[in-house]
C-alpha cells in the first residue's frame, strides 16, 4: 500500500531531476510512511527512506514505519543536514507550501554544495485519489459522525444554547469511538446563520429559527465533514424557500459528479442554480474541498480552480446562501467519486427537519 503511494512520487523525481524528496507536512509523512506522530520528517529517495523523529516517537516510529530507517534527532535541521551530506544527496525537493522562510534559510545555509528544489502545492495532489484502505477509514468516520448527529438532534429545541449542542455532539462522537472533532463545530442559529463560519456561541436558539450545524469527526487520522440546516420549530416561508434552493443546488451538483467532469463545471452547476433564483451574491465561497488526512485538502472545487475529477477523489459538496441580517443555509455532504458517479460518505438527513 505504502509502495503504491510512493510510486506517485516518480514523476516529481524525474521532472525535477531529484535525488531525494523531504516531507515535513505530517499529513504527507503519515500518508507515505504510516507514522502517525505529530512531529518529524521523512526523506525519500527512489529506493530508500528515512523517518526522522524525536525521542518521544522513536518506539512508535519503529512499529508504524517498519520499512524505513528511523533516525532520532534532538535538532531536526541538524539531523537532516547530516543525513543529506552522509548520503551525498545533491538535489533535494521540499514542500514549499509547508516550509517557513526562516526554516528554509537556515536549512539552505547549512547545505553547502547541495541544492534545495521547491516543489509546489501540486505535490499535495498525491493524496487526492484515495486508495481502498483510505476509503474504508473515511466511510467509517463519516458514518460515526452522522450517527452522532442523529443521536443528539432531539436535544435541539428552542432555548438550548448553540454551544450546548456542539458539546453534546462532540461527546457523542467520542462515545462512539472518534479520536476527536475534526474542527471547531459551526452551530449558527437565526441571524448568525449568515456567517458561513459562525462557531457555536452562547446564544440561545429561538423558536422558528434555522440552525446550521457543520460538524465532523476524526478517527485514525481521517476526517469527516458534513453540514445540515434544520429548523427549531416551523420556519418562516423565506427560510424554507432558501433551504429548498440550496438543497436543489446540492442535489444537482452531486448528480453531476463522475470521472472526467471538471471541478469548475461542478461548482457552476450549483452556483447557477442559486443565481437563477436571485441569490447568487449570497453564495461567496467555493462549492467544496477535498477531505482526508487533512480537513481541507486537494482537490479544490471552486470557480477559481479546474481539476478533472477522477475515481477515488473524496471531496465535499457544500453550497450555501448567507443573507446578512436574515440568516443562512448550508447543506454539505462528503462524496467519493466512483467509476460511474459518486457515493455519499456522510449520511445525515438533508431535508429541512423541523424540530420542536
Ligand atoms: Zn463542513
Ligand atoms: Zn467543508
Amino acid at each position: 500500500m505504502l509502495k503504491s503511494r510512493r510510486v506517485k512520487l516518480e514523476r516529481f523525481f524525474v521532472t525535477h531531476n531529484l535525488d531525494a524528496i523531504l516531507f515535513s507536512n505530517m499529513a504527507n509523512v503519515r500518508y507515505l510512511s504510516g507514522f502517525s506522530g505529530s512531529e518529524g520528517a521523512l526523506l525519500l529517495t527512489p529506493d530508500r527512506g528515512w523517518l526522522l523523529c524525536d525521542s518521544r516517537y522513536t518506539t512508535q516510529a519503529a512499529v508504524e514505519a517498519q520499512d524505513l530507517e528511523i533516525r532520532e534527532f534532538s535538532v531536526k535541521l541538524d539531523a537532516l543536514t547530516e543525513l543529506i551530506n552522509e548520503q551525498k544527496l545533491f538535489r533535494v525537493g521540499f514542500e514549499a507550501a509547508h516550509t517557513s522562510v526562516s526554516a528554509f534559510m537556515s536549512f539552505s545555509g547549512n547545505l553547502e554544495g547541495r541544492e534545495l528544489v521547491a516543489l509546489g502545492a501540486d505535490l499535495d495532489q498525491i493524496r487526492s485519489c484515495k486508495d481502498a484502505a483510505e476509503i474504508i477509514l473515511l466511510k467509517e468516520v463519516a458514518a460515526l459522525a452522522s450517527a452522532s448527529l442523529e443521536a443528539v438532534l432531539p436535544m435541539l429545541k428552542p432555548g438550548i444554547r448553540e454551544s450546548d449542542l456542539a458539546r453534546e455532539l462532540e461527546f457523542e462522537m467520542r462515545r462512539r469511538g472518534a479520536d476527536g472533532r475534526a474542527f471547531d463545530f459551526i452551530v449558527a442559529s437565526g441571524e448568525r446563520g449568515a456567517m458561513p463560519h459562525g462557531r457555536a456561541s452562547e446564544r440561545r436558539i429561538l423558536a422558528g429559527e434555522l440552525v446550521t450545524i457543520d460538524f465532523g469527526a476524526v478517527k485514525n487520522g481521517y476526517h469527516s465533514d458534513e453540514t445540515v440546516t434544520v429548523a427549531a420549530g416551523v420556519p418562516e416561508s423565506r427560510a424554507a424557500e432558501i433551504h429548498k434552493i440550496v438543497r436543489e443546488a446540492h442535489d444537482l451538483a452531486i448528480a453531476a459528479v463522475k470521472p472526467g467532469v471538471s471541478s469548475r463545471f461542478l461548482d457552476s452547476i450549483a452556483r447557477e442554480h442559486i443565481g437563477v433564483h436571485g441569490y447568487g451574491e449570497y453564495f461567496g465561497h467555493g462549492l467544496g474541498h477535498g477531505v482526508g488526512l487533512e480537513i481541507h485538502e486537494k482537490p479544490t472545487v471552486s470557480p477559481r480552480t479546474d481539476v478533472e475529477l477522477q475515481e477515488g477523489m473524496v471531496f465535499t459538496v457544500e453550497p450555501g446562501i448567507y443573507i446578512p441580517g436574515f440568516g443562512g443555509v448550508r447543506i454539505e455532504d462528503t462524496v467519493v467519486v466512483t467509476s460511474s458517479g459518486c457515493e455519499a460518505l456522510t449520511m445525515a438527513d438533508k431535508s429541512l427537519l423541523v424540530l420542536q
